[in-house]
């Protein structure tokens, strides 16, 4: 059983296994959560991008996939980086944010990590709806079968906090009691 819990906060503090990066497709960083994670978990984990990219991932990353690399500096075993897809209205494909989460707890699974921290994928420059990106990632996760004991969200703002949190409440209301829970600090 997968505990699923909602806080608010930067997720480069968090300590888990694996924090998840909404990278872009060139791995090579960007700004976001992606720039916050370079800065603080430093170059070691830019050096494993450009590997990927020299290697497997020649065109970059997918939209929708996940690859693991190191997590530097970070307090953590790995960051695993995954491509949300742009928000462009009614052309969205919310199967495509579905599959960053379901993807990043696969990869999750490989590495053998149990706990696992989540930002609000595609819900910065990439445009999403808040309430619709808390919505497929807390349903997701709900769904996919995974080895991970804890997954935590970790949301930058007070607004992406409070849908997620109440995604997650709705989540605990259906299953009874249960191992779901929000907090802010
Ligand atoms: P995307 O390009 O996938 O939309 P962004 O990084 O622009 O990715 O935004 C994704 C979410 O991450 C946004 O809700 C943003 O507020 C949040 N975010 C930015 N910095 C951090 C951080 N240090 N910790 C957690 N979330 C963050």
């Amino acid at each position: 059983m997968t505990t699923i819990e909602a806080v608010r906060g930067d997720i480069t503090r968090e300590s888990v296994d694996a924090i998840v990066n909404a990278a872009n497709s060139s791995l090579l960083g960007g700004g976001g959560v992606d720039g916050a994670i370079h800065r603080r978990g430093g170059p070691a984990i830019l050096e494993d991008c450009r590997r990927l990219r020299a290697s497997h991932y020649g065109k970059g990353l997918p939209t929708g996939g996940a690859v693991a690399t190191t997590a530097g500096d970070l307090d953590a075993r790995w960051v695993i980086h995954t491509v949300g897809p742009v928000y462009q209205s009614s052309r969205s494909d919310p199967a495509q944010l579905a599959s960053c989460y379901r993807e990043s707890l696969r990869v999750a699974d490989e590495l053998g990590a149990r706990t696992v921290a989540f930002p609000a994928i595609s819900a910065g420059a990439y445009g999403w709806p808040i309430e619709a990106a808390a919505r497929i990632a807390v349903e997701t996760v709900r769904d996919t079968e995974t080895a991970v004991e804890e997954v935590r969200f970790v949301l930058f703002d007070e607004r992406a906090f409070t849908a997620f949190a109440d995604q997650v409440h709705k989540l605990g209301r259906q299953e009874g009691e249960g191992p779901f829970s929000s907090e802010s600090p």
